[in-house]
């Protein structure tokens, strides 16, 4: 008799360490798929390597075969500049509609818009997923066994410069708020969020802001004030070298600062990528860095490969902070990424925490890196 064909799967102590930890990937953009592409995000997807926008890369049943437990949802409206910028996302506009749609209506109306109709793709399926509204929630849902999401915001563009439209986030439970993303957001001064190879390839001239000028204007420290009193947690990625320090400056210890998709300058060096100055600052403040799952973010070689070059950043940022209090995933699949060769949809995850072990991390550290630390960053920030 011939043996059924099966994919292969996690072990029975991989599994148990999800469960308890429990696993959380700290960015992933299933609404964004919905959104543009209409994905049902509970049915059957195959994804695979590379960059193909279109495929589903974290939805539930993809969560659910990688026994993710937590799922941080970012929820990105597209810049105008993006569909101003390139002709070629101008012309597609005519053939999906939502595209069109980000260049004329308000972007907080479309966030609205987004929430709700990923609320209600969450809702269909009550008994396996649920949205988390606050950290006791969160606590809750995860030993019901079913799938948690956290709401969070990629780009403060999206508040179309009325900082009081955080309150609405906030009520609604949204416990993250990344602060810059591609563009200029009048409040953040961002870094170029492409990697200059994946750009190469993108047949579109797109205008980035020069870092010049204020890294924060006092419109952006007013947010920071609403963030601080909320409370919701901030998160530097897209912003410049100039503009995370003076987050840092600002915040300080008051509450954990998060990095939550990316790589490392001492292994890739971009601007979009920490440094050591960076670490620490994130430490100080109780925070923690996502590292991304993105080759060309890890990597500078051209290889496609992810998880070697994950365990070299996560015992990079071991060996600077001296703990594994620090480090937490971060896929960002969905956003429009590259996807690795050797991890490149949520059912895969598990492979990050088989590779944990066959390095040897003690389990309790490796429970700090898949969840650990991102549930404790949210005790102590989102409540
Ligand atoms: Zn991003």
């Amino acid at each position: 008799m011939i043996a059924p064909l099966q994919r292969p799967g996690p072990s029975n102590e991989v599994v148990a360490l999800h469960r308890a930890a429990p696993f959380t990937d700290v960015h992933a953009h299933p609404s964004l798929s919905r959104f543009l592409f209409g994905h049902d995000l509970w049915g059957r997807h195959r994804a695979e390597p590379g960059f193909h926008p279109a495929q589903l890369r974290s939805g539930f049943r993809q969560l659910e075969h990688g026994k993710v437990g937590v799922v941080w949802a970012s929820h990105y409206v597209p810049e105008r500049e993006i569909l101003n910028d390139c002709s070629l996302l101008r012309f597609a506009g005519h053939l999906v509609p939502e595209l069109d749609r980000l260049r004329t209506e308000d972007r907080f109306v479309l966030l609205r818009e987004v929430l709700d109709g990923f609320e209600a793709e969450v809702a269909r399926e009550p008994g396996c997923a649920e949205v988390a509204r606050t950290a006791a929630d969160l606590a809750r849902i995860v030993a019901s066994g079913k799938v948690a999401v956290v709401h969070t915001v990629e780009g403060a563009h999206v508040l179309d410069g009325d900082v009081d439209r955080v309150d609405e986030l906030c009520a609604r439970g949204v416990a993250c708020l990344t602060l810059a993303h591609f563009f200029h957001n009048e409040m953040f001064a961002q870094t170029v969020g492409i990697p200059p190879e994946l750009l190469g390839r993108i047949p579109c001239q797109f205008r980035f802001n020069a870092d010049e000028g204020p890294a924060i204007s006092p419109l952006g420290y007013q947010l920071l004030e609403k963030l601080s009193a909320c409370p919701m947690l901030v998160d530097v990625c897209h912003c410049t070298p100039r503009a995370r320090q003076a987050v840092y400056d600002a915040i300080g210890s008051k509450r954990p600062i998060l990095a939550t998709h990316v790589g490392l300058r001492r292994f890739c060096p971009h601007p979009y990528n920490l440094d050591e100055t960076d670490l620490r600052a994130i430490a100080e403040s109780g925070g923690a860095v996502g590292l991304i799952l993105m080759p060309q973010w890890l990597r500078s070689d051209g290889e496609r490969t992810v998880l070697d070059v994950l365990w070299e950043q996560a015992s990079y940022i071991y060996e600077c902070l001296g703990s594994w209090d620090h480090v937490m995933i971060g896929s960002d699949f969905d956003g429009f990424t590259d996807a690795p060769d050797d991890c490149w949809d949520a059912s895969q995850l598990w492979k990050i925490t088989a590779m944990l072990l066959a390095r040897g991390l003690r389990e309790d550290d490796v429970m700090k890196v898949i969840g650990g630390n991102a549930q404790r960053v949210l005790r102590e920030g989102w409540a």
